[in-house]
């Protein structure tokens, strides 16, 4: 079947009946039990369902995985091959993560709730397009050579750090492991990885594949279990050179603090988000910009660090526009994520959704207005299924307005001239992304300069590809991942100075 082709509904259901994952730990090149045999439960939200039980790792495993990872790197087996040999290695692994895109897209289907349909034809084929693209690039990569006043050769190389713990988030499971691990191993580092306890079975399905692409054993370690056991235990080692984060901006604060307590270890933060989207009464075509407003937030379940979570539109425009909005959101409704034609899938879990419906009710509290959705759908199939909602003329004060809510909500919020704009965006502790909509030019560059963000995209929403940097600003961390920037978060620079008199 080819990877844009979504086969019905019963075909993933038949699929999934036979399903046995694999849910061990990896460590050394070889599937483990955790060190006490212990597991944790891994339920589907698309019906509340068990999957498996999975090993739950601890600091007795990450301990086991961090050593196998140092052995690993200090005896050259990967850090020392040539880059034409890493390359082969990281695009034979592309190879394999499309040649299982069925299974794959399966096991993170059934993991996190998004429609089959983006996990078959987005997310495992854009993790498999990262790991080509670092491939693709160790081999191109030149060092530099400094010009000095004596006669020297002062040479800047850059080498592996070591030891990485990759500690990662459930809403694109695959997609975000590949932006860390892609370029770790292309750089020649050891990794330790921890998936988040809500979606596990890509990341322990991806070790083998690694295995299989020739990586040698223990420079990929997959060390599955609970953010508080298993993530603290990697964040807390003294052998772990790095730390590559993304989840929330509470966990990132955990990070920095678990660095400063023991190593000192590098740490690079991908946290939340509270993108706004500023929509201008000038904007080229309304309802192109309505659609992309709308899928800016509802893509995902709203389960994403860059979501357009907060919409700014002027006022003059600002009825037509909502009504826009609400019309878009209607064609995005959620639906059991194993029908190719459901928009959205079910959120994470039941205490996600609870969480969400909390801020939908402490919106109307403060004064917005529910304009649609904000009421639980499909309760009867066991899963967490939640429409679009909108809250509208909302405050910049108002909590869902502050607050990353991580679900389907979109809170709109009126301004009447650009600098009211700009400073209503700036006025948040996050700094992830935005978006601006306007015809004219000279405002499009002066709102997009002054908007505190890693990213800004005009007369667009969510445009991206491995080629540019992805991060944040503010309290959404100050990481990059993707494109050659992400070496210089898995490389050290290295000064080596030869006199030549
Ligand atoms: P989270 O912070 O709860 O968890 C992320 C990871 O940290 C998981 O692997 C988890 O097990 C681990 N963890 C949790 N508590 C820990 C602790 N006490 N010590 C060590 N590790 C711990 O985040 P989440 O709920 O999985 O993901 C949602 C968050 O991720 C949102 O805030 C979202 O914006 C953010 N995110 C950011 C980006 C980005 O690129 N900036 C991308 C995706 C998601």
């Amino acid at each position: 079947m080819s990877a844009t082709t979504v086969a019905a509904r019963q075909h993933w259901d038949e699929l999934a009946s036979r399903l046995k994952p694999e849910t061990r730990a990896f460590i050394g090149g070889r599937y483990v039990e955790s060190a006490s045999g212990e597991t944790f439960d891994d339920v589907s939200p698309r019906d509340g369902r068990l999957i498996a039980k999975v090993a739950a790792g601890g600091a007795e495993d990450v301990d086991r995985a961090v050593k196998s990872a140092r052995a690993a790197f200090d005896d050259g087996r990967w850090s020392n091959a040539s880059p034409r040999h890493r390359k082969r290695v990281l695009r034979r692994l592309s190879e394999l993560l499309l040649s299982n895109v069925e299974e794959m897209a399966l096991l993170e289907t059934l993991d996190v709730g998004k429609p089959i349909r983006e996990s078959l034809r987005t997310d495992i084929p854009s993790a498999a397009n990262t790991f080509e693209w670092y491939g693709e690039a160790v081999d191109k990569l030149y060092d530099e050579i400094a010009p000095t006043s004596s006669p020297a050769l002062a040479m800047i190389t850059r080498e592996p750090m070591g030891v990485v713990g990759a500690v990662v988030p459930w809403n694109y499971p695959m997609i975000i492991t590949a932006w860390k691990l892609a370029p770790a191993l292309a750089a020649g580092n050891s990794v330790v990885l921890k998936p988040a306890e809500q979606s596990p079975l890509t990341a322990i399905r991806l070790a083998s594949l690694a295995a299989e692409a020739g990586l040698p054993d223990g420079v990929l370690n997959v060390v599955p279990g609970l953010g508080p056991a298993a993530g603290a235990a990697l964040g807390r080692h003294p052998n772990v050179d790095k730390i590559a984060f993304t989840g929330s901006t509470e966990v990132g604060r955990y990070f920095l603090r678990y660095a400063a307590e023991s190593n000192l270890k590098s740490v690079s933060l991908e946290l939340g988000g509270k993108s706004p989207q500023l929509v201008l009464a000038d904007a080229p075509d309304l309802h192109r910009a309505a659609d992309a407003i709308a899928e800016g937030i509802f893509y995902n379940q709203g389960e994403t660090c860059n979501a357009g979570s907060r919409l700014l539109v002027q006022r003059q425009i600002r009825d037509r526009f909502l009504d826009a909005v609400v019309s878009a959101s209607k064609r995005m409704q959620p639906g059991d994520p194993f029908e190719p034609d459901s928009y959205m899938g079910a959120l994470i879990d039941g205490g996600h959704l609870e969480r969400v419906l909390g801020y939908v009710d402490s919106g109307r509290k403060e004064g917005a207005e529910l304009l649609v959705g904000g009421r639980r759908v499909n309760a009867e199939s066991g899963g967490y299924y939640l429409p679009p909602t909108i809250l509208a003329h909302a405050t910049n004060q108002m909590k869902v307005s502050r607050e990353e809510i991580f679900g389907p909500v979109l809170t709109t919020l009126d301004f009447d001239d650009v600098e009211d704009a700009i400073a209503l965006a700036n006025d948040t502790n996050y700094g992830l992304a935005a978006s601006v909509w306007t015809r004219d030019v000279t405002t499009a560059h002066r709102i997009s300069r002054a908007l505190r963000a890693g990213t800004v995209w005009v007369n667009t929403f969510d445009a991206s590809e491995v080629t540019t940097p992805f991060g944040g600003m503010k309290q959404s961390g100050s990481g990059r991942d993707r494109s050659l920037h992400a070496f210089e978060q898995y490389t050290y620079l290295k000064t080596t100075w030869i006199d030549l008199r």
